[in-house]
């Protein structure tokens, strides 16, 4: 347990005279590193000249001063300036087993800042401090619960671990190495958001996750794992790359043709089959395109669309899209592989039960006719081409046309004649002529993985299908 150590980032309160007091500077010397205690009966002796002379050159080497060997002014401004309490020397520092076992973490935030700062955008700077790493590392970070992987808390004084922040200045955080996930803020000191004044938050967030990440401090003074504060700095330096990348491996790059299937997001908000490809609306506010891999912004691929997208279908007869949002409908053309929105359109339904649908499929019936069905809880809408609108309030519900269907849709991915169901982690699949769900409940990675295939060698049927509701009115 004890490769647990505790990073301080200390700052010290300026004084307006810097006076040299060289015991007050032996201690910075000792406490991070760059002499040792001697042991046994020599424990009180105090340093040799040449100890003290070793020992001031390793620290000017260190962090980038003039190695002079005595206490300058240079020296004596760095020992004052805002630091990591983390020793820059210590035993077991290259230890190449001082990191996470996997490359998925979970963070949690157990106490928030009682500073104005609101949560939502702490949230964000720890998101954004633990981003710099994932984007250059093998590494991801999702917001987890009370039993996540890396545990942040703000906290004054004594927080229960026998580490006692101190006022403004001095320690800003510290931070444990793995595995343990520790990570505390002194929460008297002046968090910020913004980049000029107060500390930062995002960035002493990055320079300790860096720490629970398993790296000690650098002797590149402009990189973030450098022990001295900086005030804001954009992205990592070359060195962190470096070192969190020997750890983790690179981050791996986005594959032409990956399939969306190697994508990380927590949510499907809808899907759609386009031509050889499933499109796939993720996070409310991406998509992610099969054929190419690539998850773009939702805007990116249809123009003036909204981020968030609640169903999708794509029309193989007409080559148009439409999607579904709270109660506005939008269409859009596909054309030379871009997606142009179609005149008058989004256009807005009074249908207030079918606002925020759950899901929307497309399907060809027994004459070859596409018919596209939005689904919203248990009740079941068709969109009518000829008027632009969803057929009138009624009580049709979905169960009465399609057995087995699950309770709760995320989304319908309609791939010639089957129908997938995307509900949670599972998916459950229909054959269109039949009607009847012949799959349930299958863990979604297979289901993403067959897509791929699928994607591979587009084989294009019409459906047969018959179904009992053509007495809904179609142009
Ligand atoms: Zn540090
Ligand atoms: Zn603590």
């Amino acid at each position: 347990m004890y490769n647990l150590k505790l990073c301080f980032l200390v700052l010290a309160i300026l004084v307006p005279k810097l006076v040299p007091a060289d015991d007050k500077f032996e201690t910075v010397l000792y406490k991070y590193g760059y002499m040792q205690k001697p042991l046994g009966r020599d424990k009180d002796r105090a340093p040799t000249e040449k100890e003290m002379e070793e020992a001031i050159k390793k620290y000017q080497a260190f962090n980038g001063l003039e190695v002079t060997g005595v206490f300058d002014e240079e020296t004596i401004k760095k020992m004052g300036s805002p630091r990591c309490g983390l020793p820059d020397y210590e035993p077991g520092q290259s230890r190449s087993d001082r990191k996470w076992l996997k490359n998925d973490l979970t963070w949690f935030i157990e106490k928030f800042s009682k500073t104005p700062i609101k949560k939502k955008q702490q949230k964000e700077a720890i998101k954004k401090g633990l981003a710099r790493w994932a984007e250059v590392a093998k590494l991801n970070f999702k917001q987890g619960e009370s039993d996540s992987d890396l545990k942040i808390q703000f906290g004054v004084k004594e927080h229960g671990d026998g580490f006692p922040f101190d006022d403004e200045g001095g320690t800003l955080a510290h931070a444990f190495y793995p595995e343990s996930g520790k990570i505390h803020f002194d929460d008297s000191e002046d968090w910020q958001m913004d980049k000029h004044v107060g500390k930062n938050l995002e960035v002493v967030a990055a320079h300790e996750f860096g720490h629970t990440l398993g790296l000690p401090h650098s002797d590149v003074p402009e990189s973030m794992m450098a022990p001295y504060y900086k005030g804001f700095m954009e992205g990592l330096h070359n060195d962190d790359i470096e070192r969190i990348q020997k750890l983790y491996g690179p981050k791996e790059e986005s594959k032409e043709n990956i399939g969306f299937c190697d994508h990380k997001y927590t949510t499907i908000n809808a899907a759609m089959w386009v031509g050889s490809s499933t499109y796939l609306f993720v996070d409310n506010l991406f998509v992610i395109d099969g054929s190419t891999g690539r998850k773009k912004k939702t805007k990116r691929i249809f123009p003036g669309a909204p981020n968030s997208v609640d169903a999708a279908i794509f029309s193989q007869d007409t080559q148009k899209a439409l999607l579904f949002t709270d109660n506005q409908v939008w269409s859009y053309s596909l054309s030379g592989g871009k997606f142009y929105l179609n005149y008058g359109y989004p256009k807005t339904h009074s249908d207030e039960v079918f606002s925020k649908p759950d899901a929307a499929m497309i399907m060809k019936d027994f004459e070859h006719v596409e018919r596209v069905f939005v689904f919203k809880n248990d009740s079941i809408r068709e969109w009518v081409p000829y008027y632009e609108q969803l057929t009138p309030e009624s009580t049709l519900k979905y169960h009465d046309f399609f057995i087995g269907v699950p309770n709760h849709l995320d989304a319908i991915l309609s791939v010639n004649k089957e129908i997938a169901f995307l509900s949670g982690e599972k998916y459950f699949i229909m054959i269109s002529d039949e009607q009847v769900v012949t799959i349930t409940g299958t863990d979604m990675k297979a289901l993403l993985r067959r897509c791929t295939k699928i994607s591979e060698q587009p084989v294009l049927r019409p459906f047969y299908i018959t179904l009992p509701c053509s007495r809904v009115i179609r142009s």
